[in-house]
């Protein structure tokens, strides 16, 4: 029982809503996104959505109180606007939001207008979250994008008018045809518009994708490892002297704008996903949704117990808290805190992983400071490789350390 629970006061709990419709698919994409067949669809799976909603409306109420919700995707703002605007108004109702929560929408600047951007601020969205990934149209072209940058300044421009202070921008190191220059042009480009927030993400050819089947003639053209570290660390210079203050490996924001919602993700706090592959943790257990369209919208609408809407769901033991806990903690800077780490499991966390963090010490990954253990810049580049030897993963991909 945590302190809350314990005085009796309603826990914080964060909503997701995924939206899988996109306009076309982009050539990196492995979200659970496509291109829907028309109007209908998109109208049912809304009601769908609030349907399954409605049915947790009990349960969270009951010891719950949601105060961060993010619609995500896909790309929600390719619902026709009344679609969108049905599904906002429902989530405020459904989990009566206070005024104050944290309410994002992702926004695809070539399918936003200014009307729907402002209809959504007076419902009460207050942050948006939109795709830039490069200023670039030749590698925008390449990701198989379908905005331009004359869209995105126009989006953004549109956003700021309808009173949005709290806008994030995507963007991408990676790109196939992308050099230092011209990573460093894109996000000289994006600092003039001062967005509040900037998401970094470091383009990676997953299976299913485009890119992954057209590996052959990709690969001479992608920009090489040892290249995108180099552009991963000048990029942190580069935010840093705008002032822009980097609190996670992806993710930076001007003081004052990091994402209390998907910070809820990384301090391992409960949130309720709704939707296709969306994923919950909530109440001592990790689950997910099926992927399947058809299958969610008759499993939610239609009622019927043959269809099973659940795709996973597992009980998390301590093992796999601390495990979680771990993984997840690091990716922020602020790293684990001793203190924090044993007040919260009743463990030493030098005891448990010191020997392993030592190793990263040394090599320069990783700082020990004050009871404080965290990642370097350049720890965060191989973050994955670094999680996968402490907590002993069995697949430690590409990277080796001894
Ligand atoms: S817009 Fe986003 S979700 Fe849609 S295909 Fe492109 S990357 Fe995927």
């Amino acid at each position: 029982m945590n302190y809350l629970e314990a005085i009796g006061q309603p826990k914080p709990l964060g909503i997701y809503v995924h939206i899988p419709f996109c306009r076309s698919k982009c050539a990196y994409c492995d979200f659970n996104s496509f291109v829907p067949t028309g109007k209908e669809v998109m109208t049912e799976y809304v009601s769908a959505l609030i349907a399954h909603m409605e049915s947790y409306k009990t349960v969270v109420s009951d010891g719950y109180a949601p105060d961060t919700v993010f619609i995500g995707g896909g790309t929600p703002t390719a619902l026709p606007p009344e679609e969108l605007f049905r599904l906002v108004r429902a989530i405020k109702r459904i989990f009566s939001l206070p005024k104050d929560a944290e309410f994002t929408v992702e926004a695809n600047p070539a399918t936003v207008s200014y009307s729907t951007l402002a209809r959504l601020r007076r419902m009460g969205v207050n942050r948006l979250s939109m795709g830039l990934q490069s200023a670039h149209e030749n590698e925008l072209k390449a990701l198989g994008r379908i905005h331009t940058r004359q869209d995105f300044a126009r989006s953004f421009r549109m956003a700021r008018d309808a009173r949005y202070d709290n806008i994030n921008v995507d963007l991408m190191f990676g790109i196939p045809g992308q050099t230092m220059d011209s990573l460093l042009h894109s996000l000289n480009y994006l600092t003039r518009y001062m967005p509040d927030h900037i998401s970094l993400y470091d383009l990676k050819i997953e299976p299913g994708t485009k890119f992954y089947e057209n590996y052959r003639e990709i690969r001479p053209l992608l920009p090489g490892e040892d290249a995108e570290a180099d552009m991963y660390l000048a990029a942190i210079d580069f935010l840093r002297e705008r002032g822009y203050v980097q609190y996670e490996i992806s993710n930076f924001c001007h003081p004052g704008h990091g994402c209390l919602h998907n910070l809820k993700y990384w301090n391992c706090d409960e949130y309720l996903g709704f939707g296709v592959s969306a994923h919950s943790y909530f109440n001592g257990q990790r689950f997910s949704f099926t992927p399947e369209l058809d299958r969610y919208v008759q499993g939610v609408t239609v009622k019927d117990s043959r269809v099973k809407i659940t795709a996973e769901c597992e009980e998390i033991g301590e093992r796999e808290r601390i495990g979680e806990y771990v993984m997840l903690r690091l990716r922020l800077c602020d790293g684990i805190d001793e203190r924090e780490f044993a007040h919260r499991f009743g463990y030493s966390f030098e005891a448990l992983y010191g020997d392993k963090c030592r190793k990263f010490v040394r090599l320069g990954y990783m700082t020990v400071q004050g009871g404080v253990t965290a990642l370097t810049p350049a720890g965060m580049f191989v973050s994955n490789a670094i999680l996968s030897d402490i907590l002993e993963f069995e697949d430690l991909g590409r990277y080796q350390f001894s």
